[in-house]
């Protein structure tokens, strides 16, 4: 009987990607319900870390296969030791990041293990069946993102799989934790078709805006004339990354990885700037939990000035020119 909350341990050069961390506070909600365990699977050539870090926020059991060189960026090997492992585990759901890794390995996991996988859920929610026993409701955007869909396992296609976007939920406060740790030595590591010519940083990555701790946001109201411009320099002249509403990347402004909302990213810094911004719901919900929220708008009514710590009614314009001249 397959069971347990199982989280794909995502990792780069020993570390435990955040994306990756946060997935423990979904399974947390979900366990609140099915009382199911929460365990990690990590391939990785130095587990050592990953799995203190996976301890100490809170997974209670962690399956681990060792292996000569980080194989995460390999993704036939990766998926055909990930499919092994989860075989083996049995659990009844997993839980992926909807990082470029998670996406692309997981993909091939599924095929390989004949069942589902839903992309990029924001919302994890527990159902009951009419036998008393759970299933996973996955929440996610559909259709150019204009509208949420329920997603559902069937039955005879498990475990139920899903990536889970970036951001949507926070990484767990540490403590000491206590896991069991099993070393799947006898999973093969086969031999991979790809072959790494070279690693490059990423320049401005979403991961930037996750972690900034400003954030500047630009709506429809910064696409007049070259406002968008005064936007990026008051960005560079404070530190912060930019973000922006829906209207900023169809116009190709932005791109979508750098959207603020229910379909978006949600950010989470110590303070938010938003220029331009009328405020609909579908975009605060991706803001609520900034510490300090600042609003320049010119319409006295926008709704974004009852979410906002300060308001000013004025034209972002203006306020930029002025800034930028001290
Ligand atoms: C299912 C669904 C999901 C969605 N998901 C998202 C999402 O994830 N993120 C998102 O952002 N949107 C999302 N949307 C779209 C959302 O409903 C809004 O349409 C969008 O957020 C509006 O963007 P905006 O505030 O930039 O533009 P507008 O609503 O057009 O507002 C522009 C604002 O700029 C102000 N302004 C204009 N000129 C100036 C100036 N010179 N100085 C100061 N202020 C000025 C105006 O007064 C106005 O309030 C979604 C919609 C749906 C239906």
């Amino acid at each position: 009987m397959a069971n347990g909350i199982c989280i794909f341990a995502e990792n780069y050069n020993g570390k435990l990607e955040p994306a990756s961390a946060e997935l423990v506070s979904a399974a947390r909600l979900i366990q609140e319900t099915t009382k199911e365990q929460i365990s990690a699977v990590v391939v990785a050539k130095d587990c050592d870390g990953i799995i203190e870090e996976l301890k100490n926020i809170g997974v209670e059991k962690i399956y681990a296969v060792k292996t000569d060189h980080d194989i995460l960026f390999q993704d036939d090997a990766a998926s055909q030791v990930l499919a092994d492992m989860i075989r083996k585990i049995d659990p009844s759901s997993v839980l992926i990041p909807a990082t470029p890794a998670g996406r692309s390995i997981f993909s091939r996991v599924a095929m390989k293990l004949n069942c589902g996988l839903t992309a990029d859920c924001t919302e994890l929610l527990v159902g009951t069946k009419e036998d008393g026993s759970y299933y996973i409701k996955q929440n996610k955007p559909s259709y150019g993102e204009n509208v949420f869909v329920t997603i559902v396992t069937r039955d005879g296609y498990y475990p139920q799989m899903m990536t889970v976007r970036p951001g949507v939920y926070t990484i767990p406060e540490k403590s000491e934790g206590n896991a069991e740790v099993v070393y799947m030595d006898d999973i093969q590591i086969p031999e991979s078709r790809i072959e790494i010519a070279e690693i490059l940083p990423q320049e401005d990555s979403t991961d930037s805006i996750l972690s900034a701790e400003i954030v500047v946001v630009g709506g429809r109201g910064t696409l007049e004339d070259d406002n968008f411009e005064l936007v990026k320099q008051f960005a560079d002249k404070i530190g912060a990354a930019i973000g922006g509403t829906r209207p900023m990347v169809d116009t190709e402004t932005i791109p979508f990885d750098h959207q603020i909302g229910q379909t978006g990213l949600t950010i989470r810094p110590k303070i938010c700037i938003s220029l331009g911004v009328s405020g609909a719901i579908q975009h605060t919900e991706g803001i609520k939990d900034t510490k300090l929220f600042v609003a320049v708008n010119t319409d006295e009514n926008a709704a974004i000035f009852k979410v906002a710590d300060y308001g000013m009614v004025a034209d972002l314009r203006e306020v930029l020119e002025n800034y930028l001249k001290l």
